[in-house]
């Protein structure tokens, strides 16, 4: 099978721009004229020094980060960042409020999806582990028919703070890629996540997991957040490498807070001692930094994130389109509602299961790859990241419109 014959719709690792993964190949062998390969040089060279300062800045202007806040390179994969921030933001609790017990700290996560709960359980481990509560804002399960799908982002008036002075940070996933719910990017709109229920927007601060649906649109008030994360291998680049945008105030002393009876934070988590080296307080994932650059300039030469928030949006309302039809048929469902539907991640289900097994052998036909819903949704899922085109979209509208046709 080659290349062209396939279109990778997988929800991540996901397809890359092919012309970028090109220039990738000659960076892997001759990186900028070294005659060294971009995994073969020194991390401390100044070649690397140099792309990490181009990836900052690249992305710093294309997502208009301010000033307040640092964009730090990490290890690990989102996963760890569930338990950095619970370790570094109770350091940071600590330090600003050493005279609030533990019993009377709280963490706030909203739970709208497999991983939003994920980072939650991982949130009662951690801080459950040193007494600190952990609440559950809202979980979007009870907004659901059956009451445990997560078919939307909750209702505005769901949203049961703890009490502000007393909570250390505040947790959602903007984009569910299991599940396929993502928040609404404009505050006009009832289904975005409501940074303005916030007083001050400094505390507590607002943690937000974007990692399948970062660089795919322009993130109005980030300047609102302590801190937007994202895994690289979505839209960015390959695994490995985890972006973290936080506010400087969130670079905590995590020793200090530890002789206050915070949780001891191995260093290589602690987000102050990446941000004071630079990210390169060991070695980083050089590769993913090398193609993320790539990716991320490629976005920047055809003219940034407006215009690819403008075409995502256009291969979005072309699936979701096409599968109304399916859907007013009465063949599937489409498992989230209007309003809460991701851009990136589409998820259906076919109500009756012999035409599930139809409809992959049709996919499968066309070339289409990593078509299947998570394994604990089931039924189908469509990623729509940056690398897929409308005329991609199209393909896919097509071969749903022909098996709607042919039932
Ligand atoms: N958060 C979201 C929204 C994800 O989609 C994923 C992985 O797909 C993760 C977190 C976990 O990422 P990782 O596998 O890099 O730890």
């Amino acid at each position: 099978m080659e290349r062209k014959d396939v279109l990778n719709l997988g929800a991540g690792p996901s397809a890359l721009p092919e012309h970028v993964l090109q220039e990738a190949a000659r960076g892997l062998l001759n990186y900028n004229g070294t005659g060294m390969g971009i995994t073969e040089i020194s991390h401390r060279s100044k070649e690397f020094q140099q792309l990490t300062n181009d990836l900052s800045a690249t992305l710093r202007s294309l997502l208009n980060v301010p000033q307040t806040h640092e964009i730090l390179f990490a290890q690990g994969g989102a996963s760890l960042v569930f338990s950095s921030i619970v370790l570094n933001l109770l350091s940071r609790f600590k330090l600003l409020h050493p005279e609030i017990p533990a019993s009377e700290t709280y963490i706030d996560y909203v739970v709208t999806g497999t991983w939003s709960k994920k980072a939650s359980e991982e949130g009662k481990r951690l801080a459950g582990s040193v007494g600190v509560n952990v609440n559950i804002a809202a979980d979007s399960r009870a907004y659901s028919k059956d009451g445990k799908s997560f078919e939307c982002v909750p209702p505005l008036d769901a949203y049961k703070w703890s009490p502000p002075a007393q909570t250390a940070f505040v947790y959602y996933c903007e984009n569910e890629t299991v599940n396929g719910v993502q928040f609404a990017s404009s505050q006009a709109v009832s289904t975005a996540f409501p940074l303005n229920q916030f007083q001050d927007n400094i505390d507590p601060p607002i943690i937000a997991d974007f990692s399948s649906s970062f660089l795919s649109r322009p993130i109005p008030n980030i300047s609102s957040y302590g801190m937007i994360y994202g895994g690289a291998q979505k839209n960015v680049g390959p695994a490995g490498l985890t972006i973290l945008i936080v506010r400087k105030d969130l670079l905590v002393d995590v020793d200090a807070a530890h002789k206050l009876g915070a949780p001891v934070v191995p260093l290589t988590l602690s987000y102050k001692t990446l941000a004071d080296n630079g990210s390169l307080y060991n070695t980083p994932p050089m590769f993913s930094m090398y193609v993320s650059l790539l990716v991320a300039k490629d976005i920047a030469a055809k003219g940034g994130l407006v215009p690819l928030e403008e075409r995502n949006y256009q291969k979005q309302e072309t699936i979701y389109g096409a599968l109304e039809k399916l859907q007013e048929k009465g063949l599937i469902r489409i498992n989230v509602l209007p309003g809460s539907r991701s851009w990136m991640n589409v998820t259906f289900v076919f109500l009756q299961p012999d035409k599930e097994k139809a409809f992959l052998e049709a996919t499968e036909a066309k070339g289409l790859r990593g078509v299947k819903g998570h394994r604990s949704v089931g039924g189908f899922r469509i990623s729509l990241y940056n690398a897929i085109t409308q005329e991609n979209a199209d393909t896919v509208a097509t071969v749903l419109t022909n098996f709607l046709n042919s039932s």
